[in-house]
């Protein structure tokens, strides 16, 4: 999964892998923007959410990662090429924060460039396959009510505000959010929530 720009590509790949081990979760080269003209037909998202409702789908969902995170095999691939549980959280984890800071800079600077997030390599850096499981939880339920809490501030004007990524393509707060809206709904998706 890399998260290149609100860009990026967060699923997880299918490919086949002989070793249990990160080398064998192929990076995503998708360019996941597109779903916010074109829906996602597999997790149902349609890109005309109403962004109003997002903050409180975010504090929601820590709820629902809880209940992943707190099963018995969530730190176990389900195949050598497929995200844990933990994974996947890790990663959402890591894109509530994401959001939240690129809400920011979108709220506090002038048409603003937003930094790229690789998701593929973070996951190896930071080692999500051997994160804990309940500690896991604990910084994604901080970090989604943080993200919830701040887009709940967001006014009128401030959702029409824009900032672009590396290569150039516009975000309004709104489409952002709505970006970041489908993050949550597929990745819960992605691990049977
Ligand atoms: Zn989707």
């Amino acid at each position: 999964m890399s998260e290149t720009g609100p860009e990026a590509q967060t699923s997880t790949p299918h490919k086949q892998g002989a070793e249990p081990n990160e080398q064998n979760i192929e990076p995503d080269t998708r360019d996941w923007a597109d779903v916010l003209e074109a829906g996602c037909a597999e997790c149902g998202f349609t890109g005309d959410e109403d962004v109003i409702a997002v903050p409180g789908y975010v504090s929601a969902s820590a709820q629902a990662w809880d209940e992943v995170l707190a099963r018995e095999n969530a730190d176990i691939r389900p195949r050598p090429d497929r995200w844990s549980d933990v994974e996947y959280a890790a990663h959402v984890r890591d894109i509530l924060d994401l959001f939240r800071e690129r809400t920011q800079l979108i709220v506090s600077q002038s048409a603003p460039t937003l930094p790229n997030f690789d998701g593929d390599a973070v996951a190896i850096e930071s080692d999500y396959q051997h994160q804990n499981p309940a500690e896991v939880a604990v910084e994604l339920r901080a970090a989604a009510l943080a993200y919830a809490a701040d887009l709940a501030q967001i006014t009128d004007e401030q959702w029409q505000r824009t900032g672009y990524r590396s290569d150039g393509r516009e975000f309004t707060v709104t489409s952002l959010t709505r970006y970041g809206f489908h993050e949550l709904k597929h990745h819960l998706q992605d691990v049977g929530a």
